[in-house]
């Protein structure tokens, strides 16, 4: 279970949106809600990155495929543990495609994290969903995502 609070949630959404129609990206850091319970998280803060993609060839450019920079990545770990939180999930949109995770989301997830798809259709936000890699990394499992305080 992931819970954002919605004023952050808000913040992830027009991002994803003002990047259509290519894949727009962030990280969300946090802390375990229940530390009984090690996939129930909350996240604390949104953190709104550029998506480095670099066009490998015309069927695979922003519109479909999206990375976030190793720097981004420690930055972001560095701000969370100032903090005294960590990296909690990955998010990104699919420009008019659903938001389930494509294999390419797949071969590139890490165990542990969330990862928000959101789907953007025209510009608007449609569907978001939240998935965990599973333990064989043979695909990812929905997680229950919570908007609230
Ligand atoms: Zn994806």
């Amino acid at each position: 279970m992931l819970t954002i609070p919605k004023t952050l949630f808000d913040k992830m959404i027009r991002h994803l949106e003002a990047g259509y129609p290519e894949e727009a990206c962030g990280i969300l850091i946090g802390e375990l809600d229940d530390p009984g319970h090690p996939n129930a998280r909350r996240v604390h803060d949104v953190i709104l990155v550029a998506n480095a993609w670099d066009e490998v060839n015309p069927r695979e450019g922003r519109h479909n495929r999206y990375l976030i920079s190793p720097d981004e990545y420690i930055r972001a770990d560095h701000e969370a543990n100032r903090r005294g939180l960590e990296v909690v999930g990955v998010f990104h949109s699919h420009p008019d495609h659903p938001s389930q995770p494509s294999e390419t989301d797949r071969q590139q997830a890490w165990p542990g994290l969330s990862y928000v798809i959101v789907s953007v259709r025209e510009g608007k936000a449609t569907t978001v969903q939240s998935w965990l890699l599973r333990g064989e990394r043979d695909g990812f499992d929905e997680e229950a995502l919570i908007v609230g305080n």
